[in-house]
């Protein structure tokens, strides 16, 4: 004790760092400065909330009667050591014009180093979640990066830890391990290249066929095209679909719920569309959201063999995938479709299903220990779906014209339209397409429950041979649901009600389609210019698919020019009209009499 009160203390050394240090480590750090100076070290601790989780000293002579200052610097911090490794890699550059061998050493020296601030530690990891500490300055939606390299986005900022959802194998990421800011948000790559392929959530390839060149990385959250930035819709994105086109018409820009049950053709609906596209310099994208690998392969396989890959997309989230990936697909797709849509393309884009990408974020946000409301669904899940619908939209002419069109389905539960994501999602959306079990199993196909379904952009958003074509069929069938109960008695109705049914009767029958069989334009006009002109009342029901096939082949032979002309103007003349269903009347005239 004595001797070491008279020892003179010849250095002073400062020691920086967030926490006091312990005894030992005081007396190592002791140790190694007196080895380094072979004189006596006095450590004086000062705290530092900036030193993150390493430290720095300052040491220097100390000389009474004069100021200190320190000769030597060690800076163990975490920004310290960046900078000694920037140092050691100019000095490095300096000696030697051998890049390879540079960059072999640096590579072998290198160890990651972040900055003292941006760097914390996992507290729990699990169910694809992990809640970090020390991120103070993070940010809601930016990346991270775990030490085993796999990467996290924020989704949760709480006083004292911060909620991430993990992008990849938790079961790489331990309890303790390291955190690093980015001050990136989530992003995916797009470009041409992406067209034919099948990615998952986060851009990587899952076909097989390699790695895929980006264009560009777009964040996956966007905000919405305001006001100013968009143009009405009035341009039509034809589905092909007869029940469709004529009755709930979709325009380029618009968002068409397809809602109904498991089993119902929604999927089928979105299919059709997509082969319709051919040609027209649309394209299209298909998240799959939570859905089975094997629907989705052989979804794909079917687009190949229509040739229909090589303008789609499809991004697959399949249900094996965690929930965080399922959370994040329709984002991917919707910004993979705005690259496109910002060079003034026409995209289509399908979110099937929202249902399953609302269980997603239950699961997700329940993990985070959020308060579950309705239905167990978080406050935030009608924000989920609004944010990623609004971002559909037809771009004004000073942004390039382009438009993206949404398609999201909905899955019902025995057809109730009033639980909580498709009420929410129809309130979003412009129109739903409603398909119904009972018609499906019928043999109503598609399923389209005339009476519940709606577009709300309507004849805007079809062209005017359409739209002269259509005339009232809604009425008519509107009238027929409603005559259909008296179908039973259908023996005591005089002929003008026995007239009317078998017309509605044939209508319906007329509006049921094969699956991969989209209509083009001038096809859907001649079926309903004939319909309406009741050219179909007197053949049987179960014969009208045959007719109408027969018509149209004859048409397309006889009346060459008339469909070209209402293909490529979209116009039609009442001369046209009638010189439709004068051929059309003439043609089963002729049937008839063969027959
Ligand atoms: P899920 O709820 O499983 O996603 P879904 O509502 O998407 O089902 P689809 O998979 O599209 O339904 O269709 C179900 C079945 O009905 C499929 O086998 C499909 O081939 C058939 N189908 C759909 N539309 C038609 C149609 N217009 N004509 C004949 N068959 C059809
Ligand atoms: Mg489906």
């Amino acid at each position: 004790m004595a001797d070491q009160e008279t020892k003179k203390i010849e250095i002073e050394a400062y020691l920086y760092s967030r926490k006091a240090p312990t005894d030992q480590q005081k007396k190592r750090l002791q140790n190694f400065l007196e080895d380094q100076y072979h004189k006596s070290v006095e450590i004086i601790w000062k705290e530092d909330a900036n030193a993150g989780n390493g430290f720095r000293i300052e040491a220097g002579p100390s000389i009474p009667g004069s100021k200190w200052s320190p000769d030597k610097i060690y800076d163990w911090s975490a920004a310290g050591k960046s900078r000694q490794l920037k140092e050691q890699i100019k000095q490095a550059m300096r000696g030697r014009g051998d890049v390879m061998s540079l960059i072999q050493q640096t590579l072998a020296d290198f160890e990651p180093v972040p900055l003292a601030e941006e760097v914390g530690a996992v507290l729990t990891v699990g169910d694809g979640i992990a809640t970090v500490s020390g991120l103070e300055k993070a940010e809601y939606g930016e990346v991270v990066v775990f030490a085993c390299g796999i990467k996290g986005m924020i989704l949760d900022l709480k006083e004292t830890e911060i909620g991430c959802i993990i992008f990849g194998d938790e079961s790489e990421i331990v309890e303790g391990s390291m955190v690093c800011r980015t001050k990136k948000v989530a992003g995916i790559p797009v470009g041409e290249d992406f067209l034919g392929r099948v990615v998952d959530a986060l851009g990587n390839p899952v076909d097989g066929k390699g790695p895929i060149k980006e264009a560009d990385y777009y964040p996956i959250e966007n905000p919405a095209p305001g006001i100013i930035d968009r143009q009405p819709v009035c341009e039509p994105m034809e589905t092909g679909l007869l029940a469709i086109d004529s009755m709930f018409p979709i325009g380029r820009g618009q968002r068409e719920l397809i809602i109904g049950d498991r089993q119902t053709g929604k999927t089928a609906i979105a299919l059709d569309t997509i082969l319709n596209q051919k040609g027209k310099e649309t394209i299209c994208i298909y998240v799959a959201i939570g859905q089975k690998a094997s629907s989705v392969a052989q979804l794909a396989e079917t687009l190949r063999r229509r040739d229909a890959m090589e303008y789609s997309i499809i991004i697959n989230a399949p249900a094996s995938d965690s929930a965080t990936l399922q959370y994040i697909a329709p984002y991917a797709g919707c910004a993979m479709g705005e690259y496109f849509m910002h060079m003034g393309k026409d995209v289509l884009i399908v979110y099937d299903d929202l249902s399953k990408h609302a269980i997603a974020y239950r699961t997700l946000s329940l993990l985070l220990e959020r308060s579950p409301g309705r239905e167990a669904y978080p406050g935030d899940v009608f924000y989920l779906h609004s944010r990623l619908l609004e971002r559909s939209a037809h771009l004004s002419d000073a942004l390039g014209g382009g438009s993206m069109t949404a398609l999201p389905i909905v899955e019902t539960q025995a057809g109730d339209v009033s639980a909580y994501i498709p009420t929410n999602i129809i309130s979003i959306t412009d129109g739903q397409i409603f398909l119904e079990s009972d018609l499906f199993h019928a043999g109503q196909r598609p399923a389209v429950n005339v009476g519940l379904s709606v577009s709300r952009v309507g004849g805007a958003a079809q062209t005017k041979a359409m739209k002269k074509a259509t005339g009232a069929i809604r009425l008519d069938l509107a009238q027929y649901r409603e005559m259909e109960v008296f179908m039973q008695f259908s023996s005591d109705l005089d002929d003008a009600t026995k007239r009317q049914l078998r017309y509605g009767q044939g209508l319906m029958r007329l509006l049921c389609q094969e699956q991969y069989h989209p209509y083009a334009q001038h096809e859907q006009v001649i079926l309903l210019v004939a319909a309406l002109g009741h050219v179909f009342v007197d053949i049987p029901a179960p014969k009208i698919p045959e007719c109408s096939r027969g018509l149209l082949a004859a048409v397309r032979d006889d009346l060459t020019d008339l469909c070209t002309k209402i293909d490529c103007t979209g116009q039609l003349s009442d001369e046209d009209r009638q010189t439709i269903l004068d051929y059309a009347r003439c043609f089963f005239k002729q049937t008839d009499k063969a027959q």
